[in-house]
């Protein structure tokens, strides 16, 4: 079997990247899963926040690509991305988390991202009376971030590229990558052999693996992130999610229930996908704190989960081609954001592999050289 293009990794980035490169005309394109089904891996577990929100410029400028795609998805796909514009409300409790949110503020504002705005402790108490405020100093709000189903825009992603030609082939696993004279030659595959001159690495928490196959080092980690599913509760049905930066924790609404997220700082990197049932203990105390009709919040410990964020040192993205491989390329280490910055990633993605170069970002800032030549990236507004 020959391709001219294999997408390893299905879940929404590589949907993605199929989805873009046959857009574009790209002739053969393989997108191979070891599973046997797609989103098993963290699409399938994602809270599906979508915000523009950020600190860095890169971040902004992927969201602001993103975020229209998933509102004009039906146009585009033919599916559905169940985008929700509810918003991000970040609230803050001190000075110096105000001020972060201002200086990031200005920077959106400079990029062209006039929707977010500063709220007041009173617009925040008004759009979100179920919250305590009383320590509250003020907070930042974009009407256009949101929500959309994870599951559904993977899906979308991948019917339109086979829709085009592509080919989606499951159960299998790529345990192989053949490289001679520093070049690309084919991959193989748990269904067989596959030439190719080009391997793209979507395969999320698992991408340092895939690379070391080809003898290349990337610096992605799994991160265990844990979400946590509650019950039927009144009045929340058109909460943004809301982001309460004393602790990291947020939540937005679910059905006619909720889904609750913290980040939990004594996690440590590993392949752990099993909840962790103490963690809800750890969650309910800081919901409490900041609403305290949560007191009454019920929650099935059978329904909670968890699920791997893919970490790089610098918490933004690596894409773009393996500097020791050629033809390898990378779409990986989101660090918590491969969802909302998946439309972006497909772009650049085909950009780079087709052309050499992307309109859309500087390429080069996400580029995995960026760690070797001391030029990582400052964010800190990690979800
Ligand atoms: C709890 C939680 C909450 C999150 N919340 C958000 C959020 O609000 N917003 C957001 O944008 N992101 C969020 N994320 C992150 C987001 O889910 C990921 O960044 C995104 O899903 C990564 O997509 P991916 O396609 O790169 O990886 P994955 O979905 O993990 O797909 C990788 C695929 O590669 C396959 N694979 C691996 N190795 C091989 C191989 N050797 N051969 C063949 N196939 C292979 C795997 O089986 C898998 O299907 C969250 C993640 C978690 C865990």
């Amino acid at each position: 079997m020959t391709a001219d293009a294999v997408i390893v990794g299905a879940g929404i980035a590589g949907a993605s990247i199929a989805f873009h490169l046959t857009q574009a005309g790209a002739g053969r394109v393989l997108l191979l899963e070891r599973e046997s089904s797609q989103g098993k891996g963290s699409t399938g577990k994602s809270i599906g926040g979508v915000r523009a929100q950020f600190a860095s410029e890169v971040n902004i400028r992927m969201s602001m690509y993103s975020i229209p795609v998933f509102a004009a998805f039906e146009e585009i796909t033919g599916h559905e991305s169940g985008y929700k514009p509810h918003g991000y409300l970040f609230c803050a409790t001190t000075d110096r988390h105000l001020d972060y949110l201002k200086t990031n503020q200005a920077r959106q504002h400079q990029l062209g991202l006039h929707a977010a705005r500063m709220v007041s402790p009173a617009d925040i108490a008004a759009m979100a009376p179920l919250l305590r405020a009383d320590d509250i100093v003020g907070g930042s709000f974009c009407p256009t971030d949101g929500f959309v189903d994870p599951h559904s825009v993977m899906t979308g992603f991948t019917l339109r590229a086979l829709d085009r030609g592509a080919e989606l082939i499951r159960a299998a696993e790529v345990t192989g990558i053949a490289v001679a004279n520093g070049r690309v030659q084919g991959v193989q595959t748990s269904a067989g052999l596959i030439a190719t001159r080009v391997v793209v690495n979507a395969c999320g928490a698992w991408a340092a693996q895939l690379a070391a196959l080809a003898g290349a080092t990337l610096p992605v980690e799994p991160l265990r992130r844990m979400l946590v599913p509650t019950e039927p509760y009144p009045g929340t049905e058109g909460l943004p999610m809301i982001v309460d930066m004393s602790t990291g924790f947020h939540f937005r609404p679910e059905g006619r229930g909720l889904l609750l997220a913290w980040n939990d700082p004594s996690e440590t990197p590993g392949f752990k996908t099993a909840f962790v049932p103490e963690f809800i203990e750890k969650i309910l105390t800081h919901a409490v704190d900041r609403v305290p009709g949560f007191i009454d919040l019920e929650v099935n410990p059978r329904r909670a989960w968890a699920g791997l964020y893919e970490m790089t040192p610098d918490h933004h993205a690596i894409l773009g081609p393996a500097p020791e491989v050629e033809g390898l390329y990378y779409a990986n280490g989101f660090s918590g954001h491969g969802v909302m910055h998946s439309p972006a990633t497909g772009r650049i993605l085909a950009d780079l592999i087709l052309t050499g170069s992307t309109s859309l970002i500087d390429a080069n800032v996400l580029s995995v050289r960026r760690f070797s030549e001391g030029r990582a990236i400052d964010e800190t507004a990690v979800l």
